[in-house]
């Protein structure tokens, strides 16, 4: 059977999700305040490359420190780690960028928001499967911090629609 690092798959998953849920929030937030289409994408790639950059510094810097607790539990190298969290980080945030370039709007944050709770289900069912927890609970808990983020997100949009 194919052992994962354990490292590799919580910065791979925790990528995933948080690429889904912030971008989400981000685009939906944005397009619900502001109507020009090269504003919204603009933002939207800005705050994932700032986003998936940050989270892979974090991952390299928190692992490290575990790693400096730790020095025989871990096999993982630091800087792979730190790629695959920008990877997925970055992949999972063009789910709702994606029809954000293709589609106009509204339609585009209908089919974002749309394919990002498809995308998020996907993901915590994945994940339940592989921690041996339930996988329908798991997919259920990233919907809810999915939609949350993204009323956020559409809340503030609102109040500062120009
Ligand atoms: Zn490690």
């Amino acid at each position: 059977m194919l052992k994962i690092n354990e490292a590799y798959l919580r910065s791979g998953l925790f990528g995933l999700q948080d690429g889904i849920v912030s971008t989400t929030g981000v685009v939906a937030g944005i397009s619900a305040g502001i109507e020009d289409k090269t504003v919204i994408v603009m933002a939207a790639l800005v705050a994932v490359m700032v986003e998936a950059s940050s989270m892979a510094a974090g991952q390299y810097t928190s692992e490290k420190a575990a790693h400096q607790l730790e020095s025989n539990a871990h096999s993982d190298n630091l800087v792979v780690g730190a790629l695959i969290m920008f990877a997925s980080y970055f992949l999972a945030g063009m789910v709702p960028v994606v029809p954000t370039i293709v589609l106009s709007q509204p339609l585009a944050r209908y089919v974002s928001i749309g394919g990002a709770f498809v995308a998020l289900f996907v993901v915590g069912y994945v994940k339940g499967k592989l921690v041996s927890r339930s996988a329908m609970r798991s997919a259920t808990e990233l919907l809810v911090i999915g939609g949350i983020a993204t009323i956020i997100g559409l809340v503030v949009g609102s109040i500062f629609r120009v």
